[in-house]
C-alpha cells in the first residue's frame, strides 16, 4: 500500500494488524489557515522572553513525566515498539534533551560579544541570535514522538512559530495536541498537521522559513529539491548503514551484550542502529558463537504477552509493512549470494514481528552489508588489520554514526577520528545519542546540518551580526575622499599589523596618522 498517494489515512497497530483509526489529509484552505495561524505567532513568540519560552518546556516536560503511561501506551500501538524500547528512546530521551536545555538555552541566546580587531578600535561586535520565522518539522515513523517533539521544541526555545508534520505511518494523531494544551502550551505556537507526502509538499510550498527533516535519503533529496525552489534552508537527517569495529581485546560477553542492543533495539529501526559488523579474524568464531547464542534468547513475539506491559518483549516488530519486503529482499540477496543466516530470517505470520538476524559470509557487494536494511539484521564480517577495518568501515555513501570497541582507548579514539562519520561511539554504540549536549547528525549521503547541543539552537537562528561605532564628527579612512596620503598609511598599517612578526611602533604611528585624517577630512 502506498500511503503517500491517499488523500485517506489509515493507522495499523503492526503488533496484531487491526485498525486504529484513519483520516482525511488537510485541505488547501485548511493548510493555509494552518499557515496564517503560524505566521500571525511570529511576532508574539519573537517577543516572548527566552526564559519564558523556557519555562513552557519545562511544563511540557513535567506534563510528559506525568503522563508517561498513556503516551508509551500510543506510542508502542503505533509502531509496535517495546515499551522499554519506548520509555528509553522516546519518553525518556525527550525529558533528558529538555532537562539539557533547560540549564544552557538562555545562555546560549544571549548576545554574543565578539573580538573586534585593532583596526576597527573603539567600536562592538555583537551576534543576536533571533528568530527565523515559522519552521516546518517533518518527521519518519520510527521514534514518532522524539523526533517530533525534540526539534519542535528546540525550534520553540529559539523564538519559532512550528508546524510538524508527523510520519502517515504512525501520526499518533492528537498525542501532541493532549501534551501541549494539557501543559498550558501557548496556542498555535506548535501545530502538528496531519498527512501524508503530498501534505509535507504542500506544506513546503508555502515557504516555511526553514525545514528540519528526518527520513530516508531519497525523500530528503526530494525535499530538498523543493525547498531550492524557494531557497528554504534544510536540515537533513537521513539514513544510514553503521558499522561497529570489533577488535581483539574486549570483554566478549560486554561487547556481544552492548552489539545485540545496538543492532536489535527498535527492532534495527533506528539510523544509527548497528548493521555491519566488522570482528578481528582472532575473536570471530567465540564472538559471532556468543551473539548468535544470546540472540535466540532474546523474546521476540507478542504472542501470549499483553503488549502494553512492561513484561511484554525484548524486542518489538517492524512497524511498517514496506519496511519488512525491503528486509526480506536482503536477506534473500544474501542468501542467493552465499550469506549464511544463523538465527532469524523470516517474519512471524500475523503480525509484523521479524526476528532478530545475523548473516555471516558476506561482503560489500551483498545488498545486506551496503544498502540501509533498516530492520533486526546484522551482516557479519571479518578484518585482520586496524586499517581494514578503517576501510571496510569508510567503504559506504553513509556516514551517520560508528561504534569502536577495544580495552585500547588510545586505538579506539585512533580509529574514531579516521571514520568518516557524523557520531562515534567507544565501547558502546549510539550512545552519543544519549548526551544531549553532542550535537546530532551526519555526513555523506546520510544528510547534513545538526540538533542537539548548541547547533541545536542555533540551527533555528537567524544569526545576525552587528557592528556599533558611536556617533561623532570622525570618518572611516576607507571612506572617501580617497587620497595617496590615506592609501599609504592604511598599506603602512596593514603591513605593520597583519605581517607574520608586527611592528607595534609602525601600527601605532600609522593608527595614529590616519586617526587624525578621519577626524579632519571632508569631502
Ligand atoms: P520514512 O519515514 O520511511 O523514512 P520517508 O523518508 O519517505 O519515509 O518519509 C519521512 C517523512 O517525509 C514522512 O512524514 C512523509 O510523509 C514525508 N514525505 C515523504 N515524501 C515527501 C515529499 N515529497 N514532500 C514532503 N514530505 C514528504
Amino acid at each position: 500500500m502506498d500511503t503517500s498517494t491517499l488523500a485517506r489515512v489509515t493507522v495499523t497497530n503492526p503488533i496484531n494488524l487491526k485498525e486504529l483509526y484513519s483520516f482525511e489529509e488537510p485541505t488547501t484552505a485548511e493548510l493555509d489557515q494552518v499557515f496564517a495561524r503560524a505566521r500571525a505567532m511570529e511576532p508574539l513568540l519573537r517577543k516572548m522572553s527566552v526564559k519564558e519560552r523556557v519555562g513552557h518546556m519545562n511544563n511540557v516536560r513535567q506534563y510528559i513525566i506525568d503522563n508517561r503511561e498513556w503516551i508509551l501506551d500510543r506510542i508502542i500501538e503505533e509502531t509496535g515498539k517495546s515499551r522499554m524500547d519506548a520509555l528509553t528512546a522516546e519518553v525518556f530521551e525527550v525529558t533528558d534533551v529538555f532537562d539539557y536545555f533547560e540549564k544552557v538555552t538562555e545562555k546560549l541566546l544571549k548576545d554574543k560579544s565578539v573580538y573586534t580587531p585593532l583596526p576597527l578600535l573603539g567600536k562592538k561586535s555583537k551576534i543576536y541570535w533571533e528568530p527565523l520565522g515559522t519552521v516546518l518539522i517533518i518527521a519518519p515513523w520510527n521514534f514518532p514522538f522524539y523526533q517530533g517533539i525534540v526539534p519542535a521544541m528546540l525550534a520553540f526555545l529559539a523564538g519559532n512559530p512550528v508546524l510538524f508534520k508527523p510520519s502517515e505511518v504512525t501520526p499518533m494523531k492528537g498525542v501532541m495536541e493532549k501534551v501541549l494544551e494539557g501543559a498550558g502550551f501557548p496556542k498555535d505556537a506548535i501545530q502538528v498537521v496531519y498527512g501524508a507526502k503530498n501534505t509535507g509538499a504542500q506544506l513546503i510550498e508555502r515557504r516555511p522559513a526553514k525545514i528540519h527533516f528526518t527520513g530516508s535519503v531519497n525523500t530528503g533529496k526530494k525535499i530538498m529539491a523543493l525547498a531550492a525552489q524557494q531557497l528554504i534552508p534544510v536540515d537533513l537527517e537521513l539514513g544510514g548503514k553503521d558499522p561497529s569495529l570489533v577488535f581483539e581485546d574486549v570483554d566478549l560477553e560486554r561487547t556481544v551484550n552492548g552489539i545485540m542492543w545496538g543492532a536489535f533495539t527498535n527492532a534495527g529501526q533506528s539510523c544509527t542502529s548497528i548493521e555491519r559488523l566488522y570482528i578481528h579474524e582472532s575473536i570471530y568464531q567465540p564472538l559471532l558463537d556468543m551473539l548468535v547464542e544470546k540472540t535466540k534468547k532474546l523474546t521476540v513475539s507478542h504472542a501470549g504477552r499483553d503488549y502494553k506491559s512492561p513484561a511484554d518483549v525484548d524486542m518489538g516488530t517492524v512497524t511498517a509493512e514496506f519496511q519488512i519486503r525491503i528486509i526480506e529482499d536482503h536477506i534473500k540477496d544474501a542468501v542467493e549470494r552465499g550469506g549464511k543466516v544463523l538465527c532469524g530470517g523470516s517474519r512471524q505470520p500475523g503480525t509484523h514481528h521479524f526476528p532478530p538476524t545475523i548473516v555471516a559470509d558476506v561482503d560489500h557487494s551483498f545488498k545486506i552489508a551496503s544498502v540501509e536494511t533498516f530492520g533486526p539484521v546484522i551482516a557479519v564480517m571479518k578484518f585482520k588489520t586496524e586499517e581494514e577495518a578503517i576501510r571496510l568501515a569508510n567503504d559506504s555513501p553513509y556516514g551517520l554514526s560508528a561504534s569502536v570497541w577495544s580495552k585500547d582507548l588510545k586505538r579506539a579514539e585512533r580509529v574514531a577520528r579516521e571514520i568518516i562519520t557524523g557520531n562515534v561511539s567507544i565501547n558502546s554504540h549510539m550512545l552519543t545519542e544519549g548526551n544531549p549536549a553532542l550535537p546530532f547528525g551526519g555526513i555523506k549521503d546520510s544528510g547534513f546540518g545538526r540538533y542537539k547541543g548548541e547547533a541545536g539552537i542555533y540551527t533555528f537562528c537567524n544569526s545576525k551580526s552587528v557592528l556599533i561605532d558611536v556617533q561623532g564628527k570622525k570618518i572611516e579612512p576607507h571612506w572617501y575622499p580617497f587620497t595617496p596620503e590615506k592609501y599609504a598609511l592604511l598599506t603602512d598599517l596593514m603591513v605593520a599589523l597583519f605581517s607574520k612578526s608586527k611592528n607595534w611602533v609602525k601600527f601605532a604611528v600609522s593608527g595614529l596618522k590616519i586617526d587624525n585624517i578621519g577626524t579632519k577630512q571632508k569631502l
